[in-house]
């Protein structure tokens, strides 16, 4: 028989309505010679097939679903179909960029896996133990789809020893070349493929920079949390008068510099600023300065349910100091990026934020990750980016 796992009778609502994880204490029984990544039929606790998935021994999430199709196999054929799936999807989309989210993970039916391509490069990560035991199928169907592309693993997250594995930077197939430009609606940006942040770069925010762009005319713009300078040049793009970046990483700062020029604005346009944010917008607050847009996009504050409290406590300092950072009339662009804040907490986090800056906020958009990072509906925590563009007045 083949290797499975039977759940307990109160917990198996969740595999029912296809949620793609299943936790170690829903497990009832575990049949056969199970190990890490390896897959597992699993069986409501009355014997009923549920579906198909990668087995994590070591981690909480015990079990990630690949199918809810009994005659499905996990094979090559499997790998290549659900490759397929995304990239016409994606093709679909109008994206006007040549870098894009081909895999997000649970939500295309790839737990464990992103996919990101720059031009010609597909850069992986691999999150989970079942993902990990495919890599080579993964590859191999990658290799089929796009021919010419080279592959890079950037694996080297801290998470995947969670799942019982180790960190992995490495080149896969194709020309090694890491330097890469991609072009996302007229613009060049530079993606650092080896060093940076996650695969590279911020796809998740393209549709934001957009709208940030269609904003900016004639604006002065604090941009914090600035990483590669990306929301800079598409507010220089949209007409903004003079962008201030601020980053802790010098590098960043660096590559953003790169971007800013090699896309025609000129040294007077913008001022590279390394600095905590958390100080700088209180040195602002204390000289009364001043702008007439402000983006706020911060790293993730909240890695577990128990941290919310703090990292509550954290948006709304950055949000109060970035509102006073914004002159009557103008814009604050917020984000969230963690996973755990819910949109509903987010909102009310800037409504109070605005309360104890004495400001007036309006909400005019809200915003979400980009659309090469869908949401699959039995699947609502693949929602994690939220933004929210307010007006705000004295
Ligand atoms: N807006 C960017 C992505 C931001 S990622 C884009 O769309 O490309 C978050 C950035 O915040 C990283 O570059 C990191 O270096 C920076 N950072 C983290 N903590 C910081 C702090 N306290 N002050 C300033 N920058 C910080």
């Amino acid at each position: 028989m083949a290797n499975s796992i039977v759940l307990h009778e109160t917990r198996e609502k969740s595999a029912k309505q296809q949620h793609p994880w299943i936790f170690s204490k829903a497990v009832f029984e575990v049949k056969g010679r199970v190990n890490s990544g390896d897959t597992v039929d699993v069986y409501s606790h009355s014997g009923e097939w549920l579906g198909r998935g990668a087995y994590s021994p070591d981690s909480q999430i015990r079990v990630r679903f690949w199918t809810f199709n009994q005659s499905q196999s996990i094979d090559h054929v499997f790998f290549l179909n659900r490759l397929q799936e995304a990239k016409s999807m994606r093709e679909s989309l109008a994206l006007n960029s040549n870098g894009y989210r081909l895999v997000a993970g649970e939500s295309d039916g790839l737990p464990g896996v992103t996919i990101d391509i720059y031009d010609k490069v597909a850069v992986m990560q691999l999150l989970s133990a079942g993902a990990d035991k495919h890599r080579d199928k993964i590859v191999s169907a990658l290799n089929k789809l796009y021919p010419d592309y080279s592959v890079y693993e950037r694996s080297d997250v801290a998470v995947r020893e969670k799942e019982g594995l180790q960190q992995v930077v490495q080149h896969l197939s194709g020309d090694e070349n890491v330097q890469h430009c991609i072009e996302e609606n007229g613009m060049r940006l530079n993606v650092d493929i080896l060093k940076g942040h996650k695969t590279g770069f911020y796809l998740d925010q393209r549709d934001n920079r957009y709208i940030a762009r269609l904003l900016a005319k004639d604006k002065t713009v604090l941009n914090c949390f600035s990483y590669t300078c990306t929301f800079a040049c598409s507010a220089l793009a949209g007409g903004a008068s003079h962008v201030t970046n601020i980053d802790v990483s010098q590098d960043a700062l660096n590559l953003g510099n790169e971007n800013i020029l090699q896309n025609g604005h000129s040294a007077d346009q913008f001022t590279q600023y390394k600095a905590d944010v958390f100080t700088a917008l209180r040195t602002y607050h204390k000289e009364q300065t001043q702008f007439d847009m402000v983006i706020l996009d911060p790293p993730k504050f909240v890695d577990s349910k128990s941290g919310l409290n703090k990292a509550a406590r954290g948006y709304k300092d950055i949000n109060m100091y970035g509102i006073h950072a914004v002159k009557n009339g103008g814009i604050l662009m917020t984000f969230s990026c963690s996973g755990l804040m819910p949109s509903d907490l987010f909102q009310k986090i800037i409504a109070d934020a605005a309360l104890d800056a004495g400001r007036k906020v309006q909400f005019i958009q809200f915003l979400s990750q980009s659309s090469d990072h869908p949401i699959l509906s039995t699947y609502p925590q693949g929602h994690y980016l939220k933004g929210l563009v307010c007006r705000v007045t004295d």
